[in-house]
């Protein structure tokens, strides 16, 4: 009995698992293959460490003599690792990573073969990058792309190579990647809120972007996934009719993860140990085989080279254990898709979070200073914001039946809502004593440190406040969030050194206090963003009605969701904050319409394959099988067969059906393709692609899913949804 109980209790805790067993040694672990600044210490003199510091910390430029003296550290240290080769790790447009591996071997003169890593190496490269996407910058300005070192980000080895973290941009100084951008941003709203923050504590020198991921995927079976052609070159399935069992029984969520993923978790969480990624949370999400990851928060850039890192390392280990990882949207019909909560605050380097609310009225002062700044944010730059996370998979979530509505809005929760309610009824100009002990101690003073009412379990929102922070909830699974992320700080930046001004002048013209000059200015905000705020259920039709009255945008495609990002309101946020110039914005946007066009197009090729190879000669392969079973009743009973052959006549009837409607369809679809194709104008055709195009694909998917469920199994060519979503 008491052996029995062991068994269980031991299963319970885990102690098998070889990570728990060595306790201790997963912190032991942590940042094994980081150039750190651990590491900087062993390597690196105490001048070339601050130097590398200084540059992290103020963008200022290393020297050659120290960046020669970083390099040799970093190759030295690499070696000792087993590292053969460096890469500059980049993030082109495209929104994967890209990477182009140098040995360090390298001969001299004489002929003779050493290791070699200079400074030169380190800090610049030139990819050959013709074939990265620029949005036509390159054409134009015959410019080349180089790669530059980003000491923001530690180099880290992969394998056997040594990553250096590096923007990409063209010799005319256009950012061909999204890192550029996200740093823009990310200087711009730590200086605007260093300036604010300053209002309240003169010690913050510096404010940094926190981000914090959850990041949602499927795992499928390998052998199954490379048996279909839509999971193999689109990353979800086509066609495919959903299993009897789905997620109805919400038997998945939370529940005792398979072994087979566990086993893959382990290893991955042990990867992500030694590259410095720190994973803390896994559970099961609420569709079958659908998981989820996520790290404690980390300062914004590292945490989005973080998560495109985590991307690669998890194909590569899902490789290991016989299983692909999908990262697409919306993999299957009728279930829930992934997505990739943002979620982001701001921290002070004096450690302060300025989305906490704390324990004195000053400090929920500052609190609601930075709450109220991003919801005025939000609302102003609604559409744009929208379009950072558009994407022709993601338009699968938002605008479909699914987690977030395209319509941005924030939740804030009943408590918030009459913090924020009772502030707006703050007096114009300068407030009574009465007024500001009433203000500080019964409104602002009396702010929860812990906001109990702010889960939003309901999960509609697709901006929450959720206590300490926002949370951005429409991220696509496969996007890359310094695209969110570069727009949320943008807007954010923008917004403080507005509020920032208006203070001062306040101050200055009116001769309000400080405190005044921040709860008169706070107010306005709070009228004049009340539209963006909302609490209720976002899928429902009656708040679709609604916003539309508060003439909130809904764009439910890419093509649509894209077209903000050039207008007047836009490009002179870009500009203002120096994110982005009207030439990059421009370019952004073309590589976003042409991605979406080949994603589209990619699925329609794909269709024709399914439909032309394997449905049609599937469905008629089964019918003939039921044509001759009727030609045999007829030879036996004559005239008298058909009393035999009970419906089948109707079947064979129901395939003949969809047959001919799926060949028309899919032929309807790929002469909508070449009028398309053919169009010169990348927004017509991007519209075309959605509008004429895509709703073929429904209507293909329809045949294709009543033609399962008629054919014989062993006929049917593709692996159903019943195999590919229970893995055991
Ligand atoms: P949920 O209930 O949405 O699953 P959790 O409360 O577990 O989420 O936290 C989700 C994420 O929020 C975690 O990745 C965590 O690191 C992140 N997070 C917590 N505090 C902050 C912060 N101040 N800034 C950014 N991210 C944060
Ligand atoms: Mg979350």
């Amino acid at each position: 009995m008491s052996e029995i109980r062991f068994t269980a209790i031991s299963e319970a805790l885990n102690i098998n698992n070889p990570i728990i067993k060595e306790k201790g040694r997963r912190s032991a672990l942590f940042g094994t293959h980081v150039f750190n600044e651990d590491r900087m210490l062993q390597y690196l003199t105490r001048d070339a460490l601050k130097s590398v510091k200084d540059a992290a910390q103020s963008g200022s430029k290393i020297n050659r003599k120290t960046a020669d003296q970083v390099a040799e550290a970093m190759k030295a240290w690499a070696i000792t690792l087993g590292a053969t080769h460096y890469t500059h790790w980049f993030q082109p447009l495209t929104g994967a990573t890209a990477e182009k591996h140098d040995a360090f071997f390298d001969l001299l003169s004489d002929g003779r073969a050493l290791e070699k890593f200079e400074g030169g190496q380190l800090v610049q490269q030139e990819p050959d990058a013709s074939s990265f996407p620029s949005g036509g910058i390159r054409n134009t300005f015959e410019a080349r792309g180089y790669t530059a070192w980003d000491p923001t980000s530690p180099a880290f080895i992969y394998g056997t190579t040594l990553c250096i973290p590096t923007v990409f941009v063209s010799y005319t100084g256009e950012a061909l990647d999204n890192k550029a951008p996200l740093l823009r941003a990310l200087h711009a709203v730590d200086e605007a809120a260093t300036a604010v923050a300053r209002y309240f504590d003169k010690n913050v020198s510096k404010v940094h972007a926190t981000l914090g991921w959850e990041q949602e995927y499927f795992l499928i079976d390998k052998s199954l996934a490379n048996a279909r052609p839509d999971l193999m070159l689109a990353g979800r399935t086509l066609v495919g009719h959903e299993a009897a069992k789905g997620q109805q029984l919400d038997d998945h969520y939370f529940g005792v993860i398979p072994l087979r993923a566990i086993s893959f978790m382990k290893d991955l969480e042990l990867e992500c140990t030694r590259l410095g990624i720190p994973v803390k949370t896994r559970h099961n999400e609420v569709a079958p085989n659908q998981f989820e990851i996520a790290p404690v928060f980390e300062e914004a850039n590292l945490a989005v080279d973080h998560n495109l890192l985590l991307m690669d390392i998890m194909e590569k280990v899902a490789d290991r254990h016989h299983f692909k990882v999908l990262f697409h949207e919306k993999p299957f019909a009728g279930i829930n898709g992934s997505g990739k909560h943002n979620n982001w605050s701001l921290a002070t380097d004096t450690g302060v979070n300025l989305l906490s609310p704390g324990s004195t009225p000053m400090k929920n002062l500052q609190f609601l200073t930075f709450f109220i700044n991003t919801i005025k944010a939000v609302d102003t730059y609604e559409e744009l914001l929208r379009s950072s996370i558009a994407s022709a998979s993601n338009d699968h979530r938002l605008g479909a039946n699914e987690a977030p509505p395209a319509i941005m809005s924030i939740f804030v929760g009943q408590q918030l809502s009459d913090v924020l309610d009772e502030l707006e009824g703050v007096s114009q100009g300068k407030l009574s004593p009465e007024e500001k002990t009433e203000l500080k101690l019964n409104v602002v003073g009396k702010i929860p440190e812990i906001l109990l009412d702010n889960t939003d379990r309901n999960r509609t929102s697709p901006f929450a406040f959720t206590g300490n922070k926002f949370e951005i909830r429409g991220v696509g699974s496969r996007t890359n969030c310094a695209k969110p992320m570069t727009v949320l700080n943008a807007i954010v930046a923008q917004q403080l050194r507005e509020f920032k001004q208006e203070v001062d002048g306040l101050i200055g013209k009116k001769k309000l206090k400080k405190d005044e000059a921040v709860f008169n200015v706070l107010r306005e905000y709070i009228k004049a963003s009340k539209r963006i705020r909302f609490d209720g259920d976002g899928y429902s039709p009656e708040w679709e009605a609604e916003a539309a009255k508060r003439k909130l945008s809904n764009n439910k495609t890419t093509p649509k969701a894209l077209q903000v990002l050039t207008s007047k309101k836009s490009l002179g946020l870009f500009a203002s904050t120096a994110v982005m110039s009207e030439i990059e914005v421009a370019a952004r946007l073309e590589v976003e319409l042409d991605t979406y066009i080949l994603q589209t197009q990619i699925e329609g090729r794909v269709y024709n394959e399914l439909v032309y190879n394997h449905i049609i000669p599937a469905a008629i392969t089964y019918q003939n099988k039921l044509l001759e079973n009727v030609t045999g009743l007829k030879e036996i009973y004559g005239a008298a067969y058909s009393k035999y052959t009970g419906g089948l006549l109707s079947i064979i009837e129901q395939i003949s059906e969809h047959l001919v409607d799926i060949k028309k369809k899919t032929d309807d679809m790929t002469d909508a393709r070449k009028r398309a194709n053919k169009m010169k104008d990348l927004n017509k055709k991007a519209f075309a692609y959605c509008d004429e195009i895509r709703p073929f694909f429904d209507s293909i998917r329809y045949h294709s899913d009543k033609l399962e469920q008629i054919v014989q199994n062993d006929i049917w060519p593709l692996a159903k949804y019943r195999e590919l979503l229970f893995i055991k």
